[in-house]
């Protein structure tokens, strides 16, 4: 029997109860299927461990993470901690540091969830985004000068590699041919940054060509959220910079009906580090402690998980158990029901357990 080796990061917030969720689910999962175990190592991680050591992760933390098949992360952020202090402590160093520079987001319309967008149902809005996460506009380069003067100047400098603009377009173009629809959206704003995006428009010609079946079209970033709303049914695959991505899957989530079912997958194509799996929220200080937090994001990012793991059928089955929870009207107060964590979490095991899932 093949056993996972998992890292579990739950960090911040909401993020240990949505991943106690994911893991019961994922042991509900492995008990089914009989066919793997997980192993799974949790670490204190976070903005608790920043304020009693100043650090919120070890400085050996890539060092001990390194052996692991794969990493399950929670959330990030306190209220007492700056945002970038967090980000930049915690979740980029892994991201970068493992080199997982697709960033996978799939979003559809659970059965049983309601988009905001009238009259859009399960079959108009089926996208996958994915998003560079190695460079672009979050490289880290930049500086203050004459900090807090009247004369202050910041600089946040994009850094777009050949390279790097290449290797995503490559992995974008190749998830849109595995789709049905083989129909890529590459997202730029070229006509305002004409260095950088005009580059990610020539490479993605160049690629294209590689993929003589797959379908694609170009759009500016800002005009790229109006057709998400308006013509949802129009898009398939999508690439995008590691900030247009990042603020365009948040409107993914929210059309799809909430943050709270949006999952991701940092993803190390080449597999030479292990990659991390994390719902697309943040730590939620407003629901922390409830008991309410939507753990669906989670199973759902369990479910990428275990794809990349090669255990396709448990990952399917997580995501059927998951829409029959959905249809059956099973749902956390984000997305219209009264149900807790825990209800969620036990109707989505017991459909795992059950006869026809
Ligand atoms: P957030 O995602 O934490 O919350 C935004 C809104 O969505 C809140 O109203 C929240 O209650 C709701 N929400 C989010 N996840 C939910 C879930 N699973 N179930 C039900 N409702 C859910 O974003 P924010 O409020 O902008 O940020 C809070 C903190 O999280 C900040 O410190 C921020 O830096 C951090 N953050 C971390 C990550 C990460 O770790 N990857 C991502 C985004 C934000
Ligand atoms: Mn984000």
């Amino acid at each position: 029997m093949k056993t996972y080796k998992i890292a579990a990061i739950p960090a911040d917030g909401i993020g240990p109860e949505v991943i106690a969720a994911g893991l019961q689910a994922l042991e509900a999962l492995a008990r089914r299927d009989g066919g793997f175990e997980l192993d799974v190592t949790e670490f204190d991680w976070g903005s608790e461990r920043y304020k009693r050591t100043g650090a919120l992760m070890p400085e050996d933390g890539k060092e001990q993470l390194k052996n692991f098949d794969a990493i399950f992360f929670g959330a990030v952020g306190a209220p007492d901690v700056p945002d970038h202090v967090t980000l930049w402590g915690l979740r980029l160093p892994i991201c970068q540091g493992f080199d997982q520079y697709a960033n996978v987001r799939p979003t559809r319309i659970l059965p049983g969830i309601t988009s905001p967008l009238a009259g859009v149902g399960p079959d108009d809005l089926d996208w996958v985004i994915v998003r560079e996460n190695s460079e672009g506009e979050y490289s880290g380069v930049g500086g203050r000068a004459h900090r807090g003067q009247a004369e202050e100047v910041a600089t946040e400098v994009s850094i777009f590699t050949r390279v790097g603009v290449e290797r995503i377009m490559r992995y974008a173009f190749k998830l849109a041919q595995s789709r049905p629809r083989k129909f890529l959206t590459v997202v730029t704003k070229s006509n305002a940054q004409r260095h950088g995006m005009v580059m990610w428009d020539e490479i993605a010609a160049e690629v294209a060509k590689d993929f003589p079946d797959v379908t694609w079209d170009k759009m500016l970033v800002d005009a790229m959220t109006v057709r998400m709303v308006k013509d949802p049914a129009s898009l398939d695959t999508i690439v995008a910079t590691n900030l247009h991505a990042d603020i365009l899957s948040d409107l993914a989530g929210a059309l799809a009906g909430s943050l709270g079912v949006a999952p991701t997958g940092n993803i190390d194509p080449e597999r030479r580090n292990p990659s991390m799996f994390e719902p697309i929220h943040g730590s939620a200080f407003d629901i922390t402690g409830k008991g309410i937090a939507n753990p669906v994001a989670t199973f759902w990012t369990a479910s990428q998980m275990l794809e990349h793991l090669g255990e396709m059928d448990a990952a399917k089955r997580l995501m059927r158990a998951v829409d029959k929870v959905c249809s059956d009207g099973v749902l956390t107060p984000d997305v219209g029901g009264t149900a807790t964590t825990k209800d969620v979490t036990e109707a989505v095991c017991q459909a795992i357990r059950g006869e026809n899932i």
